[in-house]
Formats: structure tokens, C-alpha cells, sequence
């Protein structure tokens, strides 16, 4: 059945000099917009790059009406609060962390819809690299956070991450999908922008539709894997929805070399990076 498109898809990709020390690279930031109202949602905004979105909401002409969360980020802080400082914006987030994160406007729990102009956005729970990752989908287009990515898969080892339910909510949540739609994950290491539910059934490396559960579960139970560099300032300040405490505030004037406490230990940057992904 062809599938009637009322809106664009904008990816915006975080570039980054200091990606060698700092994960959050490769972080993607997108902006969805309705094409008969133009009015507009951003997912995963990233707070270094809040100016290079509003920039491009200005030129697209798009009323910005929210401002969407996958998860509670490790590798950066929302730039959602100071976009809705700016916009009047509404911060969503999804469900299961209501009572736990404030700021936010809007819990979005599974089944739950979002509307702006004629485009219905759907929250869908896919729980595993958190406790409380949520997929968002509009018809032919999901965007899939940290919980499935092109040819992988977020990492299950914090913030109540669970391989087992990875495996569930991939498989039942995303699988299910018609293979034509188009995924967009929140990172991609390797420069890809997007691929479709059906690429990713067949070839995903860890997590296809083949894969065996206790494998899955083996594999990703077995990774040794550095914290993020941030992880210390992100996860309390995106439990505030990205409000920044003076304390943070200043430890990001100094940059993460300021931080002892949230540096990995020494080591070769090459091996710091490959291990302090998301992934
Ligand atoms: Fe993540």
C-alpha cells in the first residue's frame, strides 16, 4: 500500500574536533516537519549544535511545536530546554520516566501519539540500551535512538540496560515494521545517514532476524566497554531535560580535560574511542 508522505526529514549530523576525546560525534540530531502546516518536531537535539538547528528551523520556515528525546543520553546533554526557552517548544520524552526526570512537558508512553499539522507521530517503546529508550514512528519513517542502529545496536550495560529486552523490543516492536521503512538511528559511526527495516532484518550484524537470543544476550553480555567521557555530567543534566546546574555549567567552560573524574584511564585514543561509544 503506498503510503501518503505529509512531512520531510531533515538529519543533521554532529560534527565534532574533539571526537577523539568526546563521544557524543557522530550523535544525529533530526528535524521532521509537517508539510502542510510546517509546523515541526526536532529529535535528539544535541547542546552544542542548539544554534546550527535554529538556524536551519529559520531557514525552512518550520514552527517549531516539540522537542523530542530517544533516552537519557550518556554521551551529550539535550539541547531541548534551551530550545524551548527559545521557541516555546514542548519537551517530550518517553514514557516510564515520569517522576524521575523534570522539565518535561509531555511522557510519551507506548501507543501514545504525537500530532503536529496532519503528521501523527507514534511513541513505541523499545526498551534495552535503557531502561526507557523509546522509537518514535510516522508512517514509512521510524527513528530508532539508541535501540537499533545501521548494522548494529546500542550498547545494554548502564542505566538499566538489558540485552534480553533489547532483543524483545527490536524484534517485536521494530521487526514487525514494514521492511520498506526508513530507520534512522541516533548515531552511525561510519557516516551512514539511513537504511530501512528490511536491510536491517537481513544484515545486521549483531541483531537480525536470524540472531539467536542467547547469543545476542552472550555477546552483548560480554563487551568491556569504557564509560562514556561525559556520562557523569550528561545523565544528571538530561534528568533535568538539559537544564544546566552551575557546577556543569562550569565544567563544560573548561572542557572534559578539566575533569579527571570523567576521563577514562590512559591508553591509546584510538582504543578510548572504539570503546566509549554508544554502541
Ligand atoms: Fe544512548
Amino acid at each position: 500500500m503506498a503510503i501518503s508522505v505529509t512531512y520531510t526529514v531533515t538529519a543533521l549530523l554532529d560534527v565534532n574536533a574533539q571526537q577523539d576525546l568526546d563521544d557524543r560525534a557522530e550523535s544525529r540530531t533530526y528535524i521532521v516537519a509537517d508539510r502542510h502546516s510546517r509546523k515541526a518536531v526536532i529529535i535528539d537535539a544535541v547542546i552544542e549544535n542548539v544554534e546550527r538547528d535554529l538556524k536551519t528551523i529559520k531557514e525552512l520556515d518550520l514552527i517549531l511545536t516539540f522537542a523530542v528525546e530517544t533516552h537519557i543520553h550518556a554521551d551529550h546533554i539535550t539541547g531541548a530546554s534551551i530550545i524551548r526557552d527559545r521557541t516555546g517548544a514542548h519537551i517530550v520524552y518517553g514514557g516510564g520516566m515520569e517522576g524521575l526526570v523534570t522539565g518535561v512537558d509531555i511522557f510519551l508512553r507506548d501507543g501514545q501519539e504525537l500530532r503536529f499539522g496532519n503528521t501523527v507521530m507514534q511513541a513505541l517503546a523499545t526498551p534495552g540500551h535503557t531502561d526507557s529508550c523509546t522509537s518514535y514512528l510516522i508512517p514509512g519513517t521510524v527513528f530508532t535512538g539508541d535501540s537499533l542502529w545501521i548494522r548494529g545496536n546500542g550498547r545494554t550495560d548502564f542505566q538499566g540496560g538489558s540485552a534480553d529486552k533489547l532483543f524483545d523490543s527490536v524484534h517485536k516492536k521494530l521487526f514487525v515494521l514494514p521492511d520498506e521503512t526508513i530507520v534512522y538511528p541516533g548515531h552511525d559511526y561510519n557516516g551512514r545517514v539511513s537504511s530501512t527495516i528490511g536491510e536491517e532484518k537481513q544484515f545486521n550484524e549483531r541483531l537480525n532476524l536470524s540472531t539467536n537470543r542467547e547469543k545476542f544476550v552472550e555477546i552483548m553480555n560480554g563487551r568491556t566497554m569504557l564509560r562514556p567521557a561525559k556520562m557523569d555530567v550528561a545523565i544528571p543534566a538530561n534528568m533535568r531535560a538539559g537544564r544546566i546546574a552551575e557546577e556543569e555549567k562550569e565544567l563544560r567552560r573548561g572542557g572534559i580535560a578539566s575533569s579527571s573524574s570523567i576521563l577514562p584511564p590512559t591508553g591509546a585514543l584510538d582504543v578510548q574511542r572504539a570503546n566509549r561509544s554508544c554502541g
